[in-house]
């Protein structure tokens, strides 16, 4: 039997493999780090606290497809995500929304929330750099106020940049919501897998047809693998010796500290926007899997230039370069090589969304008619 070869063993990776590996063809991972998950890895810390060792991963979704999916290898923990930003000495809703805003800015809110719903609409999402283009003075100056409280600082400690420099969509990712849902995810369906992401990529591993290996990394043994079909989850600028240069990434480093108390924080995150904290905000583990324990650890994040990779870096100048990539990518099609994944297709992903993409190439793959269907698998 031919062999499928997936670099990268993160949910992209795994749910590739899942899916080739229940209709009978064989797979072979490459994973450089020491562990499967990618950036949704979760591991027992040494005093036994569930922790995400890249960063709070909260799952959500409106892709029905998606949940009823990842449900056959798991349950969840009811779980709907609620942040708090620390802003002027109190803990507030984030996204900023009219809760916030009676919080923030209680002697002018009654008049700016007026206004705001007759401009865009109760309920309305409104991202930052939107309402920065109102006319009217009062709006004008709540937007600069958001703009100020909320978006500047955190931006310039997470890129290193305000956000107008950014990619709209970064910041639109936190709109503005003109209600009092204080919830960060609006998606139909959320949660936090009952006992950890790798639990969830361990189920779906659990197939003879898989071999995974880790510890290796592809650049170093790609001369060595034969395959026939390839999905390639890593770097895209990596596979291609940077030839058009390098693609900017944002970096994250994570300090965790377990407190010798039960409770540190009022909720799993709490983002910090103002410069005079040098991190952009805390988790706390345990308010996120609800596990009973009577210490708490928390992460405090870094995001710059060192730790591993974490975002695309999403400006004009990135973009050209991810387009020359691309081409080069697209012809491999050719030669049955595939480029799918955060990191492949330097897009800000969701979990859902790499999911999402995932299933449909490999529908796409599987039912047309070709040597795929016919030799690869049994
Ligand atoms: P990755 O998880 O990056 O996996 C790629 C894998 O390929 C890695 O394991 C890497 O080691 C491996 N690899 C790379 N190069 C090579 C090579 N040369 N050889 C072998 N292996 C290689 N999403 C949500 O939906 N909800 C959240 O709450 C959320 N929170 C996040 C918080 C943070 C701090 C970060 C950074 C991301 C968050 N995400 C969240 C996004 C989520 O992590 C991604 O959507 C998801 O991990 C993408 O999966 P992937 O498999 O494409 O990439
Ligand atoms: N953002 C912000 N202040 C916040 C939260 C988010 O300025 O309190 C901006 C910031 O630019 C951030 C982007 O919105 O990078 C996306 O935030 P999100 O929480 O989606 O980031 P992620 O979870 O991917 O780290």
């Amino acid at each position: 039997m031919k062999q499928i070869l997936i670099v990268g063993a993160g949910i992209t990776g795994i749910t590739l493999a899942e899916r080739f590996a229940s209709k009978g063809c064989k797979v072979l991972i490459l994973e450089k780090r020491n562990h499967i998950g990618g950036n949704c890895y979760d591991f027992k810390n040494k005093e036994g606290i569930l922790i995400h060792k890249y960063g709070p991963h909260i799952f959500h979704t409106n892709y029905k497809e998606v949940w009823d999916y990842l449900s056959k290898f798991t349950e969840w923990i009811p779980y709907e995500h609620k942040v708090l930003g620390y802003i002027d000495g109190k803990f507030v809703p984030i996204p900023f929304n009219l809760n916030t805003l009676y919080q923030l800015l209680p002697e002018r809110a009654e008049k700016l929330e007026k206004k705001l719903i007759e401009k865009f609409g109760y309920g309305a999402r409104v991202p930052i750099l939107e309402l920065m283009k109102v006319k009217d003075k009062e709006l004008k100056f709540l937007a600069n106020f958001i703009y100020k409280k909320v978006y500047f600082g955190y931006s310039k400690k997470q890129w290193g940049k305000s956000p107008e420099k950014m990619d709209p969509s970064v910041t639109g990712r936190v709109p503005v919501v003109i209600s009092r849902d204080d919830r960060y995810f609006h998606d139909r369906y959320q949660g936090i897998p009952k006992e950890g992401y790798t639990k969830m990529f361990e189920k779906m591993l659990k197939n003879k047809n898989i071999e995974v290996k880790l510890n290796t990394d592809f650049q170093k043994v790609k001369g060595k693998i034969k395959y026939d079909l390839m999905f390639y989850t890593g770097p895209i600028d990596e596979f291609f010796n940077f030839k058009f240069g390098k693609l900017k990434y944002r970096y994250l480093k994570i300090k965790f500290k377990t407190l010798n108390k039960k409770d540190y924080q009022p909720s799993a995150v709490v983002n910090y926007p103002e410069l005079k904290y040098k991190f952009t905000r805390i988790t706390e583990f345990k308010k996120l899997t609800q596990q009973n324990h009577n210490k708490t650890t928390i992460g405090i994040e870094y995001p710059g230039e060192e730790g591993f990779i974490a975002w695309p870096f999403l400006d004009e100048k990135n973009k050209k370069t991810l387009k020359k990539y691309w081409n080069e990518a697209e012809k491999l099609k050719n030669q049955n090589i595939y480029f799918i994944g955060r990191l492949a297709e330097f897009k800000y992903y969701n979990m859902d969304e790499v999911v999402k993409k995932t299933l449909n190439l490999f529908s796409k793959i599987f039912n047309r008619k070709s040597f795929l269907q016919e030799i690869l698998c049994q």
